[in-house]
């Protein structure tokens, strides 16, 4: 059984005398005069020399005799490289043997009794420190430091660092044999489970963790510290081998938690991980399996202590002093599931199903769940939805994510920025500025003045604020069943959730034209609805470039000029809404107004500017904002313009102009139409296909003679498709329009799945026939 077992392990560690010790250092390095003491080590002797009057002079390292020459020449190369990295990290140096020639790591040993003699810096603090003592400052520093001693040596390379450590946790399984040494029964099941659990969960995904170098052994026993707990110095590489990066953190958690169990484990587990984290961010398979880890590691400790006392290599008193609080360890970790942040741990904990709990907590006023069998997301990649139920759905409803779920650009502008800085326009930065000189530029040149808020709402009460203030009118317009957001002006301008029978007193309507039924369409009902204001007077019209609520329309450029001209006839402002149909979705620009022709008063942008995270922006003429700083003070956002959200927002941009998502979705969202109306053509129940770029809309109806809106088959098909693996919505005045919408990131052989689903989910609702008109 020991045949894998690194030979250092089964041999005993020297046995020199402190006198022993004394000619030792005379004899190789000319120490003279020094008295030892003997500090105490596993595997090696480790003697403190100090002169007459008890002034430190050196540490003495005796090797093991199995030891290589090969691993004692990488620990004093890993310093080396060490110094280069991070200067400051206090590691303990090396003194070349004297008299010796070269530059070669051979230098920094000496021969002598069938041992090795190597001699290092004293540093200053104190050894084998508590940790149950340490404040929680020194905790997450001590994560930190560890953070820093990997970054320092994940560039270094040795061939010897492949050793094979039963220690080492990615071998874990090799103390197996082992774990038949510990005695306590209690203490072997729970051992014998770690493993276990460490063979089923971590050992497949190990070949997928970043690997390096690593010390291997950050702990208590390996580094002195200060009168604070901070690390002074590290002083033994002795167990470095090239594992997994986050073995350091591992090591350090293992050591940093002895002596507390339970919930005071966890947090000071979660402090470490913290400190680590200033330094090196963890992968999320890293931090997937660091309790795992974490509980291996301890484990591994009681099996291999057990079993080098039970072969009479170590005293028990010393080798197996960790072994109590290890087993605690392991059975608070697996306690809770394994997961050190709370937020990580498996839902479910409660008992009741999610949708239930929902409800419970957020009341019935919160919009309804989508689809009758709703789905529980669990995460997202470019164009695909992944459900707990273990399926991936191909997402054509949502548009935030325009440059598609997670994308690695926007993501990693948030988590980077997020590390660096996030604050407020009060304080001068270069990104917020240049984002708005970006957005300006991307406007007709009239609209040269930005704001930063968080969401469209908001944009659009501030476009209405700014339209009333400059104007001095107070009504305003908006299409029949038109959506912009949820504070009180533009709820009033949102009659997609009025209640029934509701109409604000300064708002009136206009039906926008319905080309496939042929009404409404000059601007008749646009005159008509100015003129309806009367006294109030005309502050502004609000459009959504795609007419999203309304059920999807793509309007003529002469029918949204007429509309402008007798806007600003009256005295109002034109306020163009892209949080629907901005960032490319038209594939016709790189805002929906663009293909009208016109130039808006105010532009206001939301839901994809960050691709999911909160960002929104309002864009005008100098003027306006002007005028409305001067009737109404100055207006500044909190969170509007942060650094964090405008990192997303460039990052946006920047992937939409690389990847020319613009052209992209006027190609592929021509040819979705072709595809769905080729699909339908003999399909009675649907009377419309229609959209622009990847703004899309099926229009369900009773039959194609009447084309009387039929929203039962458009939520039969909704439904239908979403159990075939498609998401879509469902929109218009009478919820017969299915939306089609997906994020940006939609392609050409994305068509094929949508139209295999459409077919599957049209056979499977075929017996439909209730309408609701
Ligand atoms: N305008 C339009 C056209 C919208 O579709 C929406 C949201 N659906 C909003 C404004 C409001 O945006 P938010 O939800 O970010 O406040």
């Amino acid at each position: 059984m020991t045949a894998a077992i690194d030979p250092v392990l089964a041999e005993p560690p020297p046995r020199f005398t402190e006198s022993d010790a004394v000619r030792l250092a005379a004899a190789t390095f000319e120490v003279g005069g020094a008295t030892a003491r003997n500090l105490g080590s596993e595997r090696d002797q480790t003697f403190m020399l100090s002169d007459g009057s008890g002034t430190p002079l050196a540490v003495m390292k005796v090797s093991n005799p199995a030891e290589s020459v090969a691993m004692l020449d990488m620990e004093a190369q890993v310093v080396a490289h060490i110094g280069t990295v991070d200067k400051l990290l206090p590691v303990a140096r090396p003194w070349r043997v004297p008299g010796a020639d070269g530059a070669g790591p051979g230098v920094y040993r000496a021969a002598i009794d069938g041992c090795w003699v190597r001699m290092y810096d004293v540093m200053p603090g104190w050894g084998r420190a508590d940790p149950v003592e340490f404040d929680d400052d020194a905790i997450v520093a001590w994560g930190t430091t560890t953070a820093r001693l990997s970054r320092a040596t994940r560039g270094f390379f040795h061939p010897a660092a492949g050793r094979v450590m039963p220690w080492d946790v990615q071998h874990a399984l090799t103390v197996r044999p082992m774990v038949a040494s510990i005695g306590d029964a209690g203490w072997r099941r729970t051992v014998g489970r770690t493993l276990d659990r460490y063979e089923a969960v971590v050992s497949p995904r190990w070949p997928h963790m970043r690997a390096q170098v690593v010390h291997g052994d950050l702990s208590t026993d390996n580094a002195l510290i200060d009168a604070r707990g901070r690390i002074t110095g590290i002083v033994d590489f002795g167990d470095m081998s090239h594992s997994a990066t986050v073995i350091d953190l591992v090591a350090a958690l293992d050591s940093l938690g002895t002596g507390r169990v339970g919930d005071e484990l966890l947090r000071v587990g979660r402090l470490v991980v913290d400190g680590y984290r200033r330094v090196l961010p963890l992968e999320p398979l890293e931090l997937d399996v660091l309790g795992e880890l974490w509980a291996t590691r301890a484990a591994i400790g009681v099996a291999i202590s057990s079993w080098r006392v039970v072969n009479g290599l170590e005293d028990a008193e010393f080798a197996e002093r960790y072994n109590p609080t290890a087993m605690e360890m392991v059975e608070s970790l697996a306690a809770v599931g394994w997961e050190l942040e709370s937020s990580r741990r498996r839902p479910g904990r409660a008992g009741l199903p999610l949708s239930e709990r929902r409800a419970a907590v957020f009341g019935s006023g919160l919009e309804a769940l989508s689809y009758d069998d709703p789905l529980e997301v669990l995460a997202a990649e470019g164009v695909w939805l992944h459900g707990t139920d273990g399926r991936r759905y191909l997402d054509m409803y949502n548009n935030v994510p325009c440059v598609g779920h997670a994308h690695p650009r926007v993501t990693e502008a948030i988590a980077r920025q997020s590390r660096q800085l996030n604050t407020n326009l009060r304080y001068l930065h270069p990104a917020a500025i240049e984002l708005a000189e970006r957005l300006a530029a991307s406007c007709p040149t009239e609209l040269d003045t930005v704001v930063f808020v968080n969401s469209g709402s908001e944009s659009n009460d501030l476009a209405w604020r700014m339209a009333a203030a400059v104007t001095g009118h107070r009504g305003g317009l908006c299409t029949s069943f038109a959506y912009h957001g949820v504070t009180e002006a533009i709820a009033a301008l949102s009659p997609e959730t009025w209640p029934p029978g509701y109409t604000p007193h300064h708002v009136r309507r206009w039906a926008p034209p319905d080309a496939y039924r042929g009404e409404h369409l000059d601007a008749g009902a646009f005159a008509a609805a100015v003129d309806e204001l009367g006294d109030l007077g005309l502050a502004a019209v609000i459009l959504d470039g795609v007419l999203q609520s309304d059920g999807v329309i793509d309007p003529s450029p002469d029918y949204v000029q007429e509309l402008v001209g007798r806007t600003h006839a009256a005295g109002g402002l034109w306020i163009a809404d892209e949080v629907q149909g901005g960032h490319g979705r038209t594939g016709l620009g790189m805002w929906s107004f663009e293909r009208f022709g016109i130039t808006p008063d105010i532009v206001t942008l939301g839901k994809p500017m960050g691709n999911g995270h909160p960002v929104a922006a309002l864009i005008t003429r100098r003027a306006i904002a002007a005028e409305f700083g001067l009737t109404q003070g100055s207006f500044f956002s909190t969170f509007g313009g942060n650094q964090v959200s405008i990192a997303a927002a460039t990052a946006v941009l920047d992937v939409i102009d690389d990847e020319r998502t613009v052209e992209r979705t006027r190609v592929v969202g021509g040819q979705l139409r072709e595809a769905l109306r080729q699909i339908t053509a003999d399909d009675d129940r649907v009377g419309d296909v229609r959209g622009v770029g990847l703004a899309n809309a099926v229009e369900m109806v009773v039959d194609r003679t009447t084309a009387r809106p039929d929203a039962v088959v458009a939520a039969a098909m909704k439904n239908s498709l979403r159990r075939h693996g498609v998401l879509v919505g469902t929109t218009g005045p009478n919820g017969n329009v299915l939306k089609i919408r997906p994020p940006l990131a939609f392609r050409a052989e994305h068509i094929g799945v949508f139209i295999d689903a459409w077919t599957a989910a049209r056979a499977s609702i075929g017996a439909v026939t209730v309408d609701v008109g």
